[in-house]
């Protein structure tokens, strides 16, 4: 075993380096050591080809309550305000592109619906977005969603041009530069975090080849983290339910982003049409919703991983039924288990969900994008057995556990912020939280 060190980050995707990037320039801790498997920084839900891309800042999320619209905004704004501060103007483009966006509302009962929302004190968050409701001021804005269309379908949007695509891929790599620059602030990658165990002298952090010593760990292992805080004890009352994505591309159809008005109390977001900052000349239309017992997408030897930390009793087996029989989830989880059926998912793909966004798409056009999307750890609250709405922290004296579905690669600079206090606190070390208030223009609303 080498040095004690003062916090082991487990997990080098966005949350955890920006997590190590906001400890390096704000904190007192002296000696911070990042762990991740793999090769490279954010190669699983962080990486560009395994997310949306997008920035949620709640002008087009409607499944976010007005208190989660008004924190997303703050939390989005905090990385633009990064790519201010931190990022010289060459480099800007590869990690975030201002890009326009709608939700986009097709038939009398999604436009009522969204007509709602945008007369709630939604206009005032958000006075720059626009409410379009004439065809043809939508053609002028985003032409392939008007184009082909039946004439007696109503059409209503909530428009703006103030959007943003982040590569959360290229902001991890950002963040962990900055954060090396500083003395005592190392990663190790290829390393597999296999164990953690708590002893009077610290956490004992027991990887494939070493084991390594920390007053604190932070543990930032997308779905893994509720495996090792169950393994320690706590996440009592949480399980997982890993929800899958995946992408089909086309050619570019669309300018911005389309998301379609979503369905009441489901988290996770109906498939909708993107740009991709990786690539201009594609349009990407995903995530589709695979429900799998794994804690990585196509890890065939997480499975078990999963199974444990469900942490199996009869109130995390009533959430799942009550979870998955759920009439609208139960009917999500059908519709995608056709749409993975090869030949008859793409047909049915394009019918049911990219035609709603443009209806002159046909299934030839579009081609599934091979080893692209990620999981989302959506966390079930097995005392109230209900999905939870975004992520969750786990503390345990002195380890802290973040499970990050969407949004949380936008969040992931405010939820660094809350991970450095945290720390800070446990370890009777300084936050200069004013100085991160300052520099980023964080005026939290609540
Ligand atoms: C299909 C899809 C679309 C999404 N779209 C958006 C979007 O548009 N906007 C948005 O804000 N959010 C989106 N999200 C959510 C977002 O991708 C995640 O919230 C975010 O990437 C989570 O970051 P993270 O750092 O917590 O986890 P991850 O990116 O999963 O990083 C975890 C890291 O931990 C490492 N690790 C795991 N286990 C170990 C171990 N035992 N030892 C060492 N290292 C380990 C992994 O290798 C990985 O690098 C989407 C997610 C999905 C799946």
């Amino acid at each position: 075993m080498d040095k004690r060190h003062e916090i082991i980050i487990i997990g080098a995707g966005v949350v955890g380096t920006a997590s190590m990037y906001a400890l390096s320039r704000y904190s007192s801790f002296k000696d911070v050591l990042m762990l991740e498997k793999e090769k490279d920084v954010a190669l699983f839900n962080s990486n560009s080809n395994n997310n949306s891309q997008t920035l949620h800042s709640g002008e087009i999320e409607t499944n976010y309550s007005i208190a989660k619209t008004k924190e997303t905004k703050e939390n989005a704004q905090l990385v633009v305000k990064y790519a201010e501060k931190e990022l010289k103007p060459e480099e800007r483009p590869n990690v975030i592109q201002q890009c326009q966006k709608m939700a986009l509302a097709v038939g009398d009962e999604e436009a009522e619906k969204l007509e709602k929302r945008y007369d709630s004190e939604f206009k005032d968050i958000f006075p720059y977005v626009k409410k379009i409701d004439k065809r043809e001021d939508l053609e002028k804005v985003e032409e392939n969603v008007v184009k082909g269309r039946r004439p007696d379908e109503k059409l209503l949007a909530l428009f703006t041009e103030k959007g943003y695509m982040v590569d959360y891929h290229n902001l991890s790599k950002s963040f962990m530069d900055i954060a090396t620059l500083r003395e005592g602030y190392n990663s190790i990658f290829n390393t597999t975090v296999k164990n953690i165990e708590k002893t009077p002298d610290g956490y004992i952090v027991s990887t494939n080849d070493k084991k390594f010593l920390s007053e604190s760990v932070l543990v930032t292992a997308g779905a893994y983290s509720l495996f090792f805080a169950k393994k320690l004890g706590y996440g009592e009352n949480m399980g997982v339910l890993s929800v899958g994505g995946k992408f089909y591309y086309s050619k570019r159809v669309l300018k911005g982003k389309v998301y379609r008005v979503e369905r009441e109390g489901i988290p996770f977001a109906a498939v909708h049409g993107d740009p991709d900052i990786t690539n201009p000349d594609i349009t990407r239309f995903g995530p589709t919703v695979n429900v799998s017992p794994e804690l990585e997408k196509g890890n065939i030897k997480s499975v078990p991983d999963y199974i444990e930390s469900l942490d199996i009793d009869l109130d995390t087996v009533e959430s799942l039924e009550k979870i998955l029989f759920d009439e609208t989830v139960s009917k999500i989880i059908r519709e995608n288990f056709i749409y993975s059926i090869p030949g008859v998912g793409k047909i049915s793909f394009t019918k049911n969900e990219v035609n709603k966004i443009v209806p002159s798409l046909k299934p030839e056009d579009l081609k599934l994008a091979k080893n692209v999307g990620g999981i989302r750890p959506q966390v079930i609250d097995t005392k109230n057995k209900r999905l939870a709405l975004g992520g969750t922290a786990i503390e345990g004296d002195g380890a802290l556990f973040s499970v990050t579905p969407s949004p949380g690669a936008t969040s992931c600079l405010k939820e660094a912020m809350d991970n450095c206090l945290y720390l800070a606190d446990y370890n009777e070390k300084d936050f200069d939280l004013e100085k991160f208030q300052t520099d980023f223009d964080y005026k939290t609303n609540k």
